[in-house]
Parts: C-alpha cells; sequence; structure tokens
C-alpha cells in the first residue's frame, strides 16, 4: 500500500508500524489514524515512555535478564536459591518459568540460541561467563530451560560440553511439551511439571 501520492508524512508513521513483528500494513495504517484522533498529550506520553524504554532500560551484569538497574529483582532477591541456575533463551522464557511458581533458583539468559544457519555462534551469546558464573557462586546444578527446537538442541550440548569439565549437576527439564513447542507457550502445568521431572542431561545423549 502506497500513500505516498497522499501524505509522506502519513507514509512514514505507517512504515514505522509495519516494522513491528505482526503488523502488517493495514493494521499499521489503522493503528497511524488511531493515533491521530487522539489527544496529542496521549501521542507524546506514549513515544516518551518508548523512549525512556529504550534509553534506560539495562540488562542485569549476573543473569543478563531484562532490568531496571545493574542487578535484576530476581538476582538481587535473598530468598530464591543461590544453588541453581536456569538456563533460558530470553525474558520470555524468565516470564514463562516465574509464572509456574515453581523454580526458586537464578536465571542465566542467553540472549538467543546457536543457529549456525542464522550465523548466530556461540560468541555472539552470553555464554563465556557461564562457567565462570558456576564456579564463583557455588553453583550446585545447572537447569537446561531451552526450546525443543534444533537450535535448542545444539545450545543445551554446548552449555553441556561447557560444563562437563566443572563440578556442577547438569540437567534438562523433561520433555513433556512436545517436540518444536515454544517454551514460552506451554501452559503453567505441563511447565512445572516438566521442571519437577528434569532429569540429568547426560542421560538423554548417546555417545
Ligand atoms: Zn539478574
Amino acid at each position: 500500500m502506497t500513500l505516498n501520492n497522499y501524505s509522506h508524512l502519513l507514509q512514514k508513521a505507517v512504515d514505522a508500524f509495519a516494522g513491528l513483528p505482526g503488523i502488517g500494513r493495514k493494521s499499521a495504517l489503522r493503528l497511524a489514524l488511531f493515533l491521530l484522533r487522539q489527544d496529542r498529550d496521549f501521542t507524546h506520553q506514549f513515544t516518551a515512555d518508548l523512549d525512556t524504554f529504550i534509553d534506560e532500560i539495562h540488562f542485569c551484569e549476573k543473569c543478563h535478564n531484562i532490568s531496571d538497574d545493574t542487578l535484576c529483582t530476581i538476582c538481587k532477591d535473598p530468598q530464591r536459591d543461590d544453588s541453581i541456575l536456569c538456563v533460558v533463551e530470553s525474558i520470555r522464557e524468565v516470564l514463562a518459568i516465574e509464572r509456574t511458581g515453581l523454580y526458586r533458583g537464578g536465571y542465566h539468559v542467553l540472549g538467543g540460541l546457536v543457529s549456525p544457519m542464522d550465523g548466530i555462534g556461540p560468541d555472539d551469546l552470553f555464554l563465556d561467563d557461564l562457567p565462570d558464573r558456576v564456579q564463583k557462586e557455588g553453583i550446585k546444578e545447572v537447569l537446561l530451560a531451552l526450546s525443543t527446537t534444533m537450535e535448542g538442541d545444539t545450545t543445551n550440548f554446548y552449555v553441556y560440553r561447557l560444563l562437563e569439565p566443572l563440578d556442577v549437576r547438569v540437567t534438562i527439564i523433561a520433555r513433556g511439551i512436545s517436540v518444536g513447542d515454544e517454551l514460552e507457550y506451554a501452559d503453567e502445568i505441563t511447565l512445572g511439571r516438566s521442571i519437577e521431572n528434569r532429569v540429568d542431561f547426560s542421560s538423554t545423549i548417546k555417545r
């Protein structure tokens, strides 16, 4: 849909919305026209909130979760079990696991998965500091909770090899979730059960 003949300004706003995931050109036009009908204060507040979010958000220096401070609320919480770390892809999985209420340990957010097809190698993720954390923080168990995709499997194995020389138990959530399902979309009961029924990672690999 080109609006250039009508309004370059509208076209620019539509382009901005259409650049967001899941927003087609039609929805983008609807959103742009919606904003136009609102009070200017509404739109100014809306864009200011986004600016503040982008400018002020941190990544926790310990677990790399999204955070308002240098350390996230989970890392700062003295009530959490500091002997176990759960390795996840992103904050979406942190939120999903937190919703189960069945996990009280810490996290290590990778910021993605190893995916040679997409040119994402281990160096592009927060992996290097994981063995360091395990040693310095005296971690007894690392629980792998990545999605059951090829990229998830590749990453699981990479993390396992990275931690193999260390004195730490590496476990993986039970595969109650069918292959290919993203962890984020698993219901809380299924996800909770797969955390409780976690198994040693070494028992899941063929040597
Ligand atoms: Zn943290």
